[in-house]
């Protein structure tokens, strides 16, 4: 049994998942979820094929993205030779049918994939040749860094998905950052009604450090509204800290297992205690945004 009825951290095969959001809705419902976000990576199509039947199951479904972004953080004082950090950005109750955040998001959306072609030449070059096809060929939907780790054992490069991983992880910080700034993407989901939260906080670091009060101060002031406390990545401690920071800067709570249905079915949904009381602050919070 689940640990919860909510579950706002979910992806299907339009980014990073396994599944179709009908494969996600069906197995929310049957274990007795009652409100879900999928959030996948630089896409809403998922969320716009799920309003009919996330209804007819009885689901409350609260539109959500995570976006691919840059963020400077490290480019500043003592770290200022270092390259943007890649952050997710994760918006909850945005305008699925904003045709100004559609083009924002498809943006995004070209922009990894560029990324991910960059990453095939680098893979190329270093001995496992491998193309944006071959990406594509494993998920045409979403040909996103996950998908190269899959390609590189298809082809043979490792004999497993656990040792595939270095081989992606060795190129990757070579590719160039995102095109799209944190502060940007924050603005753009203001402006199609929605709320900004930084996905799993405990990802972002300088110089290995968790992120710091000062270093999360000019976030809050480009209009940051909430801390994902509530991941699979944090433990008790971390909880606590980003618990903290989010307290501090008066800015919403939210959680989810960012279950992807792989590689053993949907192992980790509903398994983070999200309350209802935590859905209904970030709505309060979205009103704001809503003209
Ligand atoms: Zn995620």
């Amino acid at each position: 049994m689940p640990n919860t009825t909510c579950d706002l951290h979910l992806h299907t095969y339009y980014s990073d998942g396994r599944a179709s959001p009908a494969e996600v809705l069906r197995h929310a419902a049957s274990i007795g979820l009652k409100t879900v976000a999928i959030s996948d990576h630089d896409s809403l199509k998922a969320m716009r094929e799920s309003i009919n039947m996330a209804a007819e199951l009885g689901l409350e479904l609260i539109p959500a993205i995570e976006l691919t972004t840059r963020w400077g953080l490290c480019s500043s004082g003592e770290f200022n030779d270092d390259p943007p950090l890649e952050v997710d950005l994760l918006g909850y109750y945005v305008d699925p049918g904003d045709q100004e955040f559609l083009s924002f998001v498809q943006a995004s959306f070209n922009d990894i994939r560029q990324r991910v072609s960059e990453c095939c030449a680098l893979l190329t070059r270093a001995g496992y040749p491998i193309t944006i096809h071959d990406v594509e060929a494993e998920n045409p939907r979403y040909p996103g860094p996950m998908r190269i780790i899959s390609t590189l054992e298809h082809k043979g490069y490792a004999n497993s998905w656990n040792n595939a991983i270095p081989l992606f992880t060795a190129q990757w910080p070579h590719v160039r950052p995102p095109k799209l700034s944190i502060e940007d993407a924050i603005q753009a989901i203001h402006t199609a009604g929605g709320i900004s939260v930084l996905a799993h906080p405990i990802a972002i670091r300088c110089n290995e450090e968790w992120l710091q009060a000062e270093q999360l101060a000019p976030l809050v002031d480009a209009g940051l509204d909430g801390l994902e406390i509530l991941h699979p990545s944090m433990d008790k401690e971390a909880r606590q800290y980003f618990r903290s920071l989010a307290k501090q800067f008066e800015l919403v709570e939210t959680g989810g297992s960012d279950d992807h249905g792989w590689p053993g079915g949907f192992s980790r949904m509903g398994s983070e205690l999200v309350t209802y009381d935590m859905v209904r602050a970030m709505y309060q919070r979205s009103k704001q945004y809503n003209n």
